[in-house]
């Protein structure tokens, strides 16, 4: 019953995040970990539904349908997971994006991250950082809803690489492959978080330390900003690597994403950062990977394989 009534939610979008959350939600959405002596949490943002070959727009159709079933994944229409992460490290607590928000009203089962961020005991004003892998309207949607910001500490800082900010000052879309509609509002939105919070902006050119162990490092490839945050305590590693793996990624790593927006130059940074991940044994938690997406990566012959985290409870 919650469940459908989720999926064709009637209210306007920006009633949505007040009204839901007084209810408890059947699934809460959230998955703790340690990383040495850092905390982690990772959070569903909700899904996102997308055309299955975005996933993969210059490879052979027959291959690519032939992997969704595989995989037992719909084709044509497919729940992208959007995860989000908070890290808990010294004094600092840090969101690692923050999810689609409610701006774009085609994708209305997206944007819980403020509302389960609350429901996990997380107040809006104890984070003292923002660590934003790049400025796609569902990495940083949720803290363009109404009264986010109000609640958010005035000395917050959010940090992005300077070239992401410099990319959106005119983004070029010539090799996405997106559904209409989604150029001019993930032009639209990135414009208004940048806006709306240049006062809060910390850049940095490849690197920046945001607390004992949290690095955040710019990689390119699917933006030219576009970053990772890894965590390292105690022998132990997790990279959080937004959106340079997908999860067709593992075994067809040169397949394409839509939402690439340097796609060949994505693909190498992808191949890069798989090896690195695998040869580390580190774990790693990806936006679009089904929640709570912890894993790790094998080397397959010439590719990868995706291998699914342990349940540590
Ligand atoms: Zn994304």
């Amino acid at each position: 019953m919650e469940l459908s009534k989720t999926a064709a939610d009637p209210m306007p979008a920006e009633d949505r995040v007040s009204v839901s959350h007084s209810e408890p939600e059947l699934v809460p959405s959230r998955y703790p970990l340690k990383i040495g002596d850092i905390e982690v949490l990772v959070v569903s943002d909700g899904v996102l539904s997308l055309p299955g070959p975005m996933l993969g727009h210059n490879a052979d159709p027959s291959v690519r349908s032939a992997w969704f079933k595989e995989m037992f994944l719909p084709y044509d229409e497919l729940d992208w997971a959007l995860n989000v992460v908070v890290v808990k490290s010294g004094d600092r607590t840090i969101l690692i994006d923050a999810g689609m928000g409610v701006a774009f009203p085609d994708l209305p089962r997206a944007g819980r991250t403020v509302q389960r961020l609350e429901s996990a005991g997380i107040n809006l004003a104890s984070i003292t950082d923002v660590a934003i892998t790049h400025l796609h309207m569902d990495h940083i949607g949720g803290l363009l809803i109404k009264g986010v910001k109000e609640r958010l500490r005035p000395d917050l800082r959010i940090h992005v690489a300077e070239a992401e900010v410099n990319f959106w000052e005119s983004p070029d879309f010539s090799q996405v492959s997106m559904p209409t509609g989604f150029p001019e509002a993930l032009r639209k939105t990135a414009t208004r978080f940048l806006q709306e919070y240049k006062g809060q902006l910390q850049t940095f050119e490849n690197q920046s330390e945001l607390a004992p162990g949290v690095l955040i490092t710019r990689i390119g490839g699917h933006t030219p900003g576009h970053s990772v945050v890894r965590l390292a305590s105690r022998g132990e590693r997790l990279t959080f690597a937004g959106d340079a793996v997908f999860p067709v990624g593992f075994q067809h790593p040169d397949w394409f994403n839509g939402f690439d927006h340097y796609p060949e130059e994505a693909a190498r940074v992808r191949i890069q950062l798989l090896r690195e991940l695998a040869a580390n044994r580190e774990s790693l938690v990806a936006t679009h990977l089904s929640f709570p997406s912890v894993c790790h990566v094998a080397i397959d012959g010439d590719t990868f394989r995706w291998v699914p985290g342990h349940w540590r409870y």
